[in-house]
């Protein structure tokens, strides 16, 4: 690579993690992110053996370490919340509550506060069109402007449409079975700090985490095929959720009434992309 113009599409963990390394090795890095403005939000992230050595090298680790959720292992429970298993991290380590729990916008916002001290944030932006022309990529922003780059990352997760349009077709999703909501409803005393595991029957369960808000996080999942539920508006989301988990005991009640204050509330399905290759060059 003869110079150093690099775009960075995605501007969360990855594409921002990009941006600070790159940065800092003297690169003259933008980054290109679809969202009007910084994305904040999320549920718990694992930060675990690599990630955690990319992010003390970083010099990140203990600003990291501070906004961790709190949550000291996991319990599998019964229906009277009885500990039936339990995982505690000062027991076993890095296991169902990894050794770094922290919420996916809090880990972000660190990386991208001081990468965007050096890179250019482009926000509501994305790439339309990218030409290669011998060794640079001339790109066409949805915005309407152009510009060359010697290298493209493009790290905008799963469903990226980048990554579509570079190598198309190759893109195979793998669906795992398992449709998740994710939401938070409010604490109460005696919750406590260990995240709660219940698996009822049918396939269905969810996980309880506590955070540094006082706010529990509730991943309701059941094991099924994907269907069209992701397309719906969520008030019809969350009534798919209300009918299958409506007679369910254990903490379901309390949950499903917090599922219907306002909420964050986003439903998917777990999936897995496999590409055969990761990388293009002209
Ligand atoms: C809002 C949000 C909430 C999430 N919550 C969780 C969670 O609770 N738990 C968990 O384990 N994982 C969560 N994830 C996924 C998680 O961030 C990833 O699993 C992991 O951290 C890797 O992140 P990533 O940077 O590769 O991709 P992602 O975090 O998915 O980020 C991709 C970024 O690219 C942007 N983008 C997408 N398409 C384009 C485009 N065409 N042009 C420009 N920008 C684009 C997106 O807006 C996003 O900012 C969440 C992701 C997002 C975006």
């Amino acid at each position: 690579m003869k110079n150093k113009k690099v775009l960075i599409t995605g501007a969360s963990v990855a594409g921002n993690t990009c941006a600070w390394w790159l940065s800092r090795q003297g690169f003259e890095v933008t980054v290109a992110e679809k969202a009007e403005w910084f994305r904040d939000g999320g549920q718990n992230v694992d930060v675990r053996g690599l990630a955690r050595d990319v992010l003390r090298k970083m010099g990140l680790e203990d600003t990291a370490k501070q906004l961790c959720t709190g949550e000291v292992g996991t319990d599998w429970v019964d229906e009277q919340n009885r500990t039936i298993a339990r995982f505690a991290v000062e027991d076993i380590g890095d296991g169902p509550t990894s050794e770094m729990e922290i919420m996916r916008g809090d880990i972000s916002r660190i990386i991208y506060e001081p990468a965007s001290r050096k890179a250019t944030y482009l926000f509501n932006e994305s790439i339309a069109r990218i030409e290669q022309n011998n060794d640079v990529a001339i790109v066409t922003f949805a915005g309407g402007r152009q510009d060359t780059f010697d290298l493209v990352i493009v790290a905008e997760g799963v469903g990226s449409a980048t990554r579509q349009m570079l190598f198309a077709g190759q893109n195979r999703m793998r669906y795992l079975n398992l449709t998740i909501a994710y939401f938070a409803i409010p604490g109460k005393p005696g919750d406590g700090q260990f995240a709660r595991q219940y698996n009822t029957v049918g396939g269905r369960g969810a996980t309880l985490k506590p955070g540094r808000d006082g706010k529990l996080r509730v991943y309701m999942g059941i094991y099924k095929k994907p269907g069209q539920e992701n397309r719906l508006p969520t008030a019809q989301q969350k009534q798919f959720m209300q009918e299958r988990f409506a007679h369910d005991g254990w903490e379901f009640p309390r949950i499903l009434e917090g599922m219907h204050q306002p909420t964050t509330f986003i439903l998917r399905y777990c999936d897995r992309l496999n590409l055969n290759t990761g990388t293009r060059a002209a």
